[in-house]
């Protein structure tokens, strides 16, 4: 076998490569419908000619239909290098899609379609989550090539669309084109932290919710003749944080944030004025949830509290379910996938990875349902759905020698 240094040396001479495939993929926005984004078809297109230019044994892309876009699809691209054997394969999944800017003003190091490099950053929409990911994976698999070996087994680099809004579009689309086997390798590499010793093996299951209160709009100076749907959301919505965080109180020590949270994060506008009593109320909840406990059961207890509302206040209360996502736990120390990527990483950085479960969704959630494991890595400073979001261009390169090592076994 090759010697690691040979390929690592390989690794550092790509990285202008590097630098401007990520600065190129970043260009390219990638946002969701929900978002007012036409999707990922642009990016797409731009990573699948340059996999073809680098070489890859085979680029296949799966389009999820989805009539929101102008094309009519949402792309999801797997580039294969053919190994050694076939009987397991190594995929190591990352996704196109991008979160909105957010304020433009904010971004004071660049546009955040227009990347520049500072130093050792790459700032752009889409750096860290998850261009990073997707250039370290395909320049590992470059390095390789270039050097002519073959890795252990079949590498397969999958790259799916929607991960930001549930994945309906993405990985759970390409789930069902049954690509993956229980006994292959998974590493799913959109999570991580700084020093890049962190392994996530378990999340949260996840639930959004959008709460609608619904009194009666009138003028400021006659509540008498309306219903206060703003008064009625703040003591709904507070109730339901009591409820929340009294009844589901375990604690896990494996997560980091070791508890289940519930937050209240979204409000949409109501009235325009200050003399108008609102006559509807909406609010959103991000529930993070320990996966001991049951999302169905969680539910009944909110849909019961909402009813008791109704009945007091006379105020029509619904529930929509944005997001409802059980994460089960499959993996352990002694995991396949984890025990190799902790043998790489040591071997690749002489650091000892630790494993813990995080407040989640990846697309690692999804694998797990179908019992698959999977191991969730990178190298990342945490800045995420961030104004001035960047990517490390030395974890980009560090990342993509703990891939190689993967690949070759
Ligand atoms: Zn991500």
């Amino acid at each position: 076998m090759l010697d690691k240094a040979v390929v690592f040396s390989q690794i550092d001479g790509l990285r202008q490569e590097m630098i401007e495939a990520l600065m190129s993929l970043i260009s390219v926005p990638a946002v969701a419908p929900e978002n007012g984004g036409d999707g990922e078809a642009q990016k797409a297109k731009c990573l699948v000619q340059l996999l073809e230019r680098l070489g890859f044994d085979k680029v296949e892309c799966y389009n999820a239909p989805d009539g929101r876009v102008s094309c009519g699809g949402r792309p999801n691209v797997v580039a294969y290098l053919f190994g050694v054997s076939d009987e397991r394969r190594l995929w190591i999944v990352s996704h196109l899609d991008v979160v909105p800017p957010g304020k433009v003003d904010a971004w004071t190091e660049t546009l955040p379609f227009s990347s520049v490099l500072c130093g050792d950053r790459v700032v752009g929409r889409g750096s860290e989550d998850n261009g990073q990911s997707l250039v370290s994976s395909i320049f590992a698999l470059r390095a390789l090539k270039l050097l002519g070996v073959k890795p252990a087994f079949t590498v397969g680099l999958v790259f799916v669309a929607d991960e930001e809004q549930g994945s309906t579009y993405g990985i759970q689309y390409l789930l069902k084109q049954q690509l993956f086997k229980p006994n292959d390798f998974v590493v799913v590499s959109d999570a991580g932290n700084a020093a890049g010793d962190f392994i996530e093996v378990a999340e949260k299951s996840l639930l959004w919710l959008k709460l609608c209160v619904m009194g009666k709009q009138v003028h400021g100076s006659r509540p008498d003749k309306g219903l206060n749907a703003h008064r009625i959301g703040m003591d709904v919505a507070l109730a339901l944080d009591r409820l929340l965080h009294e009844k589901y109180s375990k604690v896990d020590a494996l997560f980091d944030v070791p508890n289940s949270t519930f937050e209240p994060t979204r409000k949409e506008c109501n009235v325009e004025a200050v003399n108008i009593i609102p006559g509807e109320d909406i609010t959103y909840f991000d529930c993070r949830i320990l996966p001991v406990y049951n999302l169905d059961e969680v539910l009944e207890d909110i849909n019961q509290l909402l009813r008791y509302y109704e009945e007091k206040t006379r105020a029509k209360i619904t529930l929509e379910l944005l997001q409802k996502q059980s994460s089960p736990i499959l993996n352990s120390d002694t995991d396949d996938v984890v025990l190799r990527l902790k043998t790489a990483i040591k071997h690749a950085r002489g650091i000892d990875a630790s494993v813990g479960g995080v407040g989640g969704g990846t697309c690692a959630a999804f694998f797990r349902q179908q019992g698959i494991h999977v191991a969730v890595w990178c190298t990342i400073d945490g800045i995420a759905h961030q104004p001035n979001e960047y990517a490390r261009v030395s974890s980009m390169i560090a990342d993509a020698k703990v891939f190689a090592l993967l690949a070759m076994g």
